[in-house]
């Protein structure tokens, strides 16, 4: 008799578990409801309508060219397969899909070389979660205005994503300089200020890798500036060096001397190879040629870094003795980000005395994370990526504008946007640097 009471209950609850199971499994995947295109100058735009929420990846490949777009949990609507074959326009030739094992491959066949971009957008209005792929190809210079679209999907303006990494934490303390002072705790403090920098810059957001001090392995920093779809991502560090003499901050790019063997690795990894060389009609690749397709765009990528750090050296000498007035290159592993520009900064040496002391002062950290900053902007404002809120002000020839609030100054103003105190007078016909609280100002374009 006891085992009937307990029999019943344990049967119950196994067909409860199995319903709870399917429904965890419903509830899991969502519905790509629509696939929508926009077309300007230079720039095809895909809109992903989704149901619900969904991670997603996007890598180029070549040989033919061709962008790869991975929505984990997805299935296709009826809609979308209807539209499937009519998808075409500016540099997209055509849409293929396949299925993976926990969602869709879209293969986005190309006309031509792009650069392939994607940002995703949280529910508004009539839509829901949108991820948004950009490819953008030929030069931006053509200043024309953008063709309007019936849902003006092209006013899209995302920010610049710049992922800060403050190096080493947790049980990795970094460099142990004078004081006693631990790199771990000096660069967290320099990325926060860093961070809250660029936020407070419009058309900027910035990410952090770590917030507290918990240790992070290498990869899983330039992971996180994938998924972040980082259009940079900046490595603070302080040195240490047996000489206590040795001084000066310093910026870095990878160099490509060496790059062979963290290919190889980069290759290894299992997942990220099989999302390389696998999946529909990609399997015909080999591991030379995923190896030749990650080299080339490493080299522009390497250019792009190069670039940025040279801004970021230029302002960081106006408050810091540098080792030298240009990017460095070396082998770091936390750079080596295929696709994703990446410069680590050297705020300086904690085993100089000096500069131990300057580092363990938040007022010198403060420094030094705004001419970071500001080095950063001033790069992105030069060549602001396609797609971002910069580019588009830059095409339309629209100045942004500013409203002041309270604490501001021109001059701050004028700093935090890049623009010389001049240019940005010039704009609003300002006699003097007077300003008052609600007053709206134009931002001229750098
Ligand atoms: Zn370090």
């Amino acid at each position: 008799m006891p085992d009937m009471y307990t029999k019943i209950p344990s049967l119950f609850m196994k067909i409860a578990s199995i319903f709870l199971l399917l429904f965890s499994i419903l509830a899991q995947a969502g519905t790509i409801n629509d696939i929508r295109i926009s077309q300007s100058n230079g720039l095809t735009r895909l809109i992903f309508d989704l149901s619900k929420k969904a991670d997603h990846r996007l890598f180029p490949l070549s040989n033919p060219d061709r962008i790869v777009l991975d929505i984990n949990n997805g299935v296709l609507s009826s809609r979308v397969e209807n539209k499937l074959s009519t998808l075409s326009s500016g540099a997209l030739a055509k849409v293929r899909t396949g299925d993976r094992k926990n969602g869709i491959r879209f293969v986005l066949d190309l006309k031509q070389k792009v650069k392939a971009k994607s940002s995703v957008l949280p529910p508004s209005g009539k839509y829901g979660n949108r991820v948004i792929v950009d490819l953008s190809y030929g030069k931006s210079t053509n200043f024309s205005t953008p063709v309007k679209t019936a849902d003006n999907i092209l006013n899209i303006k995302r920010d610049i994503v710049i992922v800060v990494d403050a190096g080493h934490g947790g049980k990795d303390p970094g460099a142990i300089g004078k004081f006693k002072i631990k790199e771990k705790h000096i660069v967290l403090s320099i990325a926060k200020e860093l961070a809250k920098r660029i936020n407070a810059t419009r058309g900027f957001k910035a990410v952090l890798t770590r917030s507290t001090d918990i240790y992070l392995p290498l990869r899983t920093r330039s992971k996180i500036a994938r998924e972040a779809n980082a259009d940079l991502l900046v490595s603070v560090h302080a040195d240490a060096f047996t000489n206590s003499r040795a001084r000066g901050a310093s910026v870095w790019a990878l160099s490509l001397s060496g790059k062979t063997s963290e290919m190889g690795r980069w290759l290894a990894q299992q997942e990220q190879a099989a999302d390389l060389v696998g999946g529909i009609s990609l399997d015909d690749k080999d591991e030379l040629l995923a190896e030749v397709l990650l080299d080339m765009s490493m080299n522009s990528t390497i250019q792009s870094s190069l670039n940025i750090g040279e801004r970021v050296v230029k302002k960081m000498d106006v408050v810091a003795h540098m080792h030298k007035d240009t990017v460095q290159q070396a082998g770091f592993v936390v750079l080596k980000s295929p696709d994703i520009p990446s410069i680590l900064v050297e705020t300086g040496f904690v085993s100089n005395a000096t500069e131990a002391k300057n580092l363990g002062s938040a007022n010198y950290r403060k420094k030094i994370a705004r001419s970071i900053a500001e080095g950063i902007v001033l790069a992105f404002r030069e060549t602001p990526p396609q797609g971002s809120l910069l580019a588009w002000e830059q095409q339309n020839k629209l100045a942004g504008s500013y409203v002041v609030s309270k604490g501001d100054t021109l001059s701050s103003i004028a700093r935090r946007n890049s623009v010389s105190l001049a240019a940005l007078r010039r704009a609003n016909s300002l006699k003097n640097d007077a300003i008052r609280i609600g007053q709206k100002l134009v931002i001229p374009a750098p």
